[in-house]
């Protein structure tokens, strides 16, 4: 089985109400976090903006964490969804 397909085996439940992932945009630009975001994220969640700002699609998200490891201190607020929301893995 091929990673798209075992990807598309998960479920998400988005919270449509909130998102788990903020960006600091004045501390992503400063600091170079928002292309080290844009590049480390395997699901694509973020985007640089035609006016520098960097978007944030959280509801692809896979909780994995990669952001947050390459994230300055500050320019990234990141927690887990709420109960019952996310991803809900169903391979590995
Ligand atoms: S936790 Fe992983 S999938 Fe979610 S935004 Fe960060 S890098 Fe992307």
């Amino acid at each position: 089985m091929s990673i798209p397909e075992r990807l598309a085996a998960n479920r998400y439940e988005t919270d449509e109400e909130q998102s788990h992932i903020h960006v600091d945009q004045d501390l992503a630009r400063s600091t170079g976090t928002g292309e080290r975001i844009i590049a480390v994220c395997p699901a694509k969640v973020y985007a640089r903006e035609a006016d520098g700002t960097i978007s944030v699609e959280y509801a692809a998200c896979f909780e994995c964490g990669a952001c947050l490891a390459v994230a300055a201190p500050g320019a990234l607020e990141w927690h887990y969804p709420r109960g019952g929301m996310g991803i809900q893995l169903r391979e590995g």
